[in-house]
């Protein structure tokens, strides 16, 4: 068989611990048999970012600017155990967040729906992808806690002096009060990354805030949505058949648990962080669920949405044997491969995506799985595979 071939390298960015191992594997039994793989590889290993002072981040960021689509395998985020662990120069930062910062955009999180790994909600079908802007709120608030009686009041002092002031409270005893901001670029940002990538996956794309009580602030990210759909997008959702629905949190929440999915929820920064949680353990489990940053200027970097899975990895070194789940990651490396073939206009590369997700997918239906799939699937009598097993057999039938 001839393998397929690629006009524009893919952005690798190859990681740490149990993930690296399964990163091979992957590349070795799924890809490499079939795909003349053409990558721009940099290692973010711990080691490697260490050696580099982190500007292998850096710079496998900036690739991702120029080629526009990138491939991350889970990475250690360092801690004082880490330190030690790797003999560190320093504490580096998380490379999500150093990617992100130089990319800008979205995180969008996607359960992969499998036969026999049965939401909790009955009637979800599709998945609900979740959308959650990164920047602002209560994640870069300040807080004071007040000891007695006193006013509290919002002061904005603007760059020629002027001030205008808004009570917050007036205090007759003990108390707590805490400020917050976003930015409209950052809003706009969100908003953009939300109707792109609704666009790019035909979903409709639910917006929900309680603009209804905060009647400023919420309501500002409302009018965002509003004025760039309507300016930049409504023509483009009416021709794909798709739809915009913005509505209040707690209305989007009911309609949600009675919805059959098949939607993205685009939620603020503190939703999102909770939503996501509930709708992904919801699903099933964190190997099956898909994350993939898409930047306002059409950047898209696709990972897994776990970490390394130390744990297995640990015992990997110990000779025992492990029964890993390789399909978020595997979903990483197709959803990077079919937006490749998609902008270089390779059919080829996005049909062997689509196999590669449906071998995967076949493999357990029919009941060949790792053990975290085990302990939850309706499918009787389910075949526990290894790490290297699953892989083997995903192979077999692709
Ligand atoms: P984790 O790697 O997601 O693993 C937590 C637990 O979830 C595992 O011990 C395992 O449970 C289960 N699990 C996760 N992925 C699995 C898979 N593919 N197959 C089977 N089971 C899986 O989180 P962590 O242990 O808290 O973090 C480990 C490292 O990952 C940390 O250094 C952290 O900084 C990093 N991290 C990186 C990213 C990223 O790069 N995007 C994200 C999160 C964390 P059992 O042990 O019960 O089998
Ligand atoms: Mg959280």
């Amino acid at each position: 068989m001839e393998k397929i071939k690629m006009t524009t390298p893919l952005v690798e960015m190859d990681g740490d611990e149990m993930t690296r191992i399964l990163w091979k594997m992957i590349k070795d039994e799924l890809l490499e048999p079939y795909i003349d793989l053409k990558t721009e590889y940099y290692d973010l290993g711990l080691e490697h970012r260490n050696e580099t002072n982190d500007q292998v981040t850096v710079d496998s960021a900036l690739a991702t600017k120029k080629y526009k689509v990138a491939v991350k395998c889970a990475t250690i985020t360092p801690n004082a155990a880490r330190m030690d662990e790797y003999d560190l120069k320093e504490m580096w930062k998380s490379p999500n967040g150093t990617i992100r910062a130089i990319l800008d955009g979205t995180v969008f999180r996607a359960p992969i729906v499998v036969k026999g790994i049965d939401p909790c909600v009955k009637n979800w079908k599709k998945p609900i992808t979740i959308a959650r802007h990164a920047y602002g709120d209560v994640y870069k608030g300040s807080e004071m806690k007040i000891p007695g009686a006193g006013k509290v009041e919002l002061v904005y002092t603007a760059e020629d002096g002027t001030q205008t002031k808004e009570l917050v409270h007036e205090f007759d005893g003990p108390g707590i009060v805490q400020g917050m901001h976003n930015l409209n670029k950052s809003i706009e940002s969100f908003a953009r990354s939300c109707f792109s990538y609704a666009l790019d996956t035909k979903q409709d794309l639910w917006f929900a805030t309680k603009d209804t009580i905060s009647k400023k602030y919420d309501h500002t990210f409302k009018d965002i949505f509003q004025e760039i759909y309507d300016a930049e997008f409504a023509e483009k959702f009416n021709e794909a058949g798709i739809e915009y629905f913005y509505t209040l949190i707690d209305d989007a929440v009911a309609r949600v648990m009675k919805s059959e999915g098949g939607y993205i929820w685009a939620c603020k920064n503190y939703d999102g962080d909770v939503m996501s949680d509930m709708v992904s353990s919801a699903f099933g489990s964190l190997a099956m669920m898909t994350s993939v940053l898409v930047s306002p200027e059409g950047y898209y970097e696709y990972e897994a949405a776990h970490g390394t899975v130390q744990r297995h990895y640990y015992k990997h070194l110990k000779g025992e044997e492990t029964s890993t789940n390789s399909v978020a990651t595997i979903f990483a490396w197709t959803g990077a491969l079919r937006k490749r073939g998609e902008l270089d206009g390779n059919k080829e590369l996005m049909e062997f995506a689509d196999r590669l997700e449906k071998a995967t997918i076949d493999t357990i239906e029919a009941g060949e799985m790792t053990k975290d799939l085990a302990l939850i699937t309706t499918i009787e009598n389910p075949t526990v595979l290894n790490s290297e097993g699953f892989i083997k057999a995903i192979a077999k039938r692709l």
